[in-house]
């Protein structure tokens, strides 16, 4: 029973200056990227959350909507030295684990990894940006294609026993970014999805950091959107003929025709996802309402920082309420690429998790 307000989901920075990978598209790593390099240039420490602060915001949240946490989507996750800390911690408060990760599984290796997280995980998404070796490799500066693939191969035959033991099921999904040098590819990545027992194919269109990924952005032009809904279509028709081994289909997030407006606004009358619903914060406990490049995100103002103050306290604060009223003030929401239509909201992620799709 829920007796207290606050988000269903948290997301936790644990360690957003570790990553063994390079991606184009990375506001932090890319090698368009001057944060890291300005990082090391003002010898700044790597920022990594003190495990402590993750528990005691789990602690404060007992009784409350909290369901799921979500450790680091910028850096590598696997790669935080308290990693397994957090994965007890989901069993300690009854949470599940939604991970994020570059699929190289690093330290363990993708079967050994399987035996620890899929027990208390209810999404792990891959990001998995090219169908071929050439374009993944492109983009994941610093892969290796077949490497991946295998893991990912190893991953899935452990979620696939321990689902057929009776334990726990948790969904598997590619996570892409939508850009230009990966558009062609997205049907195929889709059939790869299939074969291997892949439950979705999710992605976002690029939020640009820098000139250098301009051209990449797929909303930069009427022809450039034109492109993008014909392979749309063509992606929802290759969901439509393809199976899972199970027989399943592959679920497709956010793979849609544009409009023509989207040059300027990805969905006009879209609503914000996550004011309200779920939590970021940052590895110096700093409260974020969304997942919104840092830079951008700043912009919507201070909420509190949970080393001092609790979510609670943050979650019913008139900063945060007046925010969640009037977000559309903010440049940074008018040109968001994560609103949706209002169909494709309410807790759609914690529906599909318990429907086990
Ligand atoms: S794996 Fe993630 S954190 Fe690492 S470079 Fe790629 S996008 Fe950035
Ligand atoms: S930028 Fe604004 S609209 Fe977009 S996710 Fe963040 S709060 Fe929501």
């Amino acid at each position: 029973m829920t007796t207290k307000q606050g988000p269903w989901r948290i997301t936790f920075d644990t360690n957003p200056d570790d990553c063994n990978l390079k991606c184009i598209m990375c506001e932090e790593h890319s090698i368009y990227s001057t944060c890291q390099k300005q990082r090391k240039d003002e010898k700044r420490p790597r920022r990594r959350m003190d495990i402590a602060l993750i528990r005691k915001v789990l602690e404060e949240s007992r009784g409350s909507p909290l369901r799921e946490i979500i450790p680091s989507t910028m850096g590598e996750p696997l790669l935080y030295r308290d990693f397994e800390e957090i994965l007890n911690l989901c069993q300690e408060y009854g949470v599940k684990l939604n991970l994020t990760t570059n699929g190289t599984f690093p330290k363990f290796g993708g079967a050994k990894w399987g035996e620890k997280i899929i027990p208390v995980a209810s999404d792990v998404k891959i990001s998995w940006n090219g169908a071929t070796k050439k374009t993944s490799e492109l983009i994941m500066i610093g892969s290796n294609f077949e490497q991946r693939l295998h893991q990912i191969k190893e991953f899935i035959k452990v979620r696939d026993r321990i689902q057929a033991e009776g334990g726990n099921f948790c969904r598997i999904t590619f996570q892409l970014t939508f850009m230009e040098i990966g558009l062609e590819e997205i049907p195929d990545v889709i059939r790869l999805a299939a074969s291997l027992g892949v439950n979705r194919v999710k992605g976002h269109h690029l939020w640009v950091f820098t000139e250098a990924m301009a051209k990449e952005n797929l909303r930069r032009s009427q022809d450039a959107i034109h492109r993008w809904n014909a392979i749309a279509l063509e992606a929802m028709q290759v969901a439509e003929e393809v199976r899972l081994p199970d027989g399943s289909k592959v679920v497709l997030e956010n793979i849609y025709p544009l409009a023509p407006t989207a040059l300027h606004e990805l969905v006009p009358e879209g609503k914000c996802p996550f004011l309200g619903q779920e939590a970021w914060v940052s590895a110096e406990g700093r409260f974020n309402p969304c997942c919104a490049p840092n830079e951008e995100r700043l912009k919507l103002g201070e909420f509190g920082n949970l080393y001092d103050t609790s979510i609670e306290s943050v979650w019913n604060s008139p900063s945060y309420q007046n925010l969640q009223k009037n977000y559309l003030e903010h440049a940074v929401c008018r040109g968001c690429n994560m609103r949706k239509k209002t169909e494709e909201l309410s807790h759609e992620e914690s529906k599909a998790t318990l429907a086990g799709v």
